[in-house]
C-alpha cells in the first residue's frame, strides 16, 4: 500500500516541513518594514529594546573582548607550565583572582611581561605591580 493512499504526510524536513510548521511560522512572520531597527544602524533591534545587539553593548561570552584573548593565552602558557610559580605565588597576581575576566586577565598578561624583564626594568616592574595591587584594593572582592 503506498503511503499516499492511507493519507500519511511525508516526514521530510521534519518539523520545519510539516504543513502545520510552516502556517504557524508564516501566522507570527513580522513583516520586515514592521521590523523594529536599530536606531543607530538600522539592523534588527533587540526584543523589548530599539537598538541591535551591537548597540546594546551586549556581546557573547566568548567574542575577544572581555580579556577572552587574554585569558586563553594565559590558561595555555600554564598548561605548558610556562607560568612562573614565584610569580603566581604574590598576592598582585593572586588577589586578582577575585577579579572578573576582563580585569584580571589583560592585567595578569601585564605582570608576565614586567616580570620577564623584572631584573632589566625593575621600576616597570613595580608600577605594574601597583597597578594590580590597586585594581584589587579599589574593586574590592566582586
Ligand atoms: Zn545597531
Amino acid at each position: 500500500m503506498e503511503s499516499r493512499q492511507i493519507g500519511e504526510v511525508s516526514r521530510r524536513g521534519g518539523w520545519r516541513g510539516s504543513s502545520n510548521s510552516i502556517a504557524t511560522l508564516l501566522r507570527y512572520r513580522i513583516p520586515w518594514s514592521q521590523q523594529r531597527q536599530c536606531k543607530a544602524c538600522r539592523r534588527i533591534a533587540v526584543r523589548g529594546y530599539d537598538v541591535c545587539v551591537r548597540h546594546l553593548g551586549r556581546r557573547p561570552l566568548h567574542s575577544p573582548a572581555f580579556g577572552r584573548g587574554e585569558s586563553r593565552l594565559l590558561a595555555k602558557l600554564e598548561r605548558r607550565g610556562l607560568l612562573p610559580s614565584d610569580l603566581m605565588a604574590m598576592p598582585a597576581w593572586r588577589d586578582l583572582a577575585d577579579q572578573r575576566c576582563k580585569v584580571r586577565a589583560p592585567m595578569r598578561l601585564a605582570l608576565l611581561q614586567a616580570w620577564d624583564k623584572r631584573h632589566a626594568e625593575p621600576l616597570q616592574w613595580a608600577k605594574v605591580q601597583r597597578q594590580a595591587l590597586g585594581i584589587v584594593r579599589q574593586a574590592g572582592p566582586q
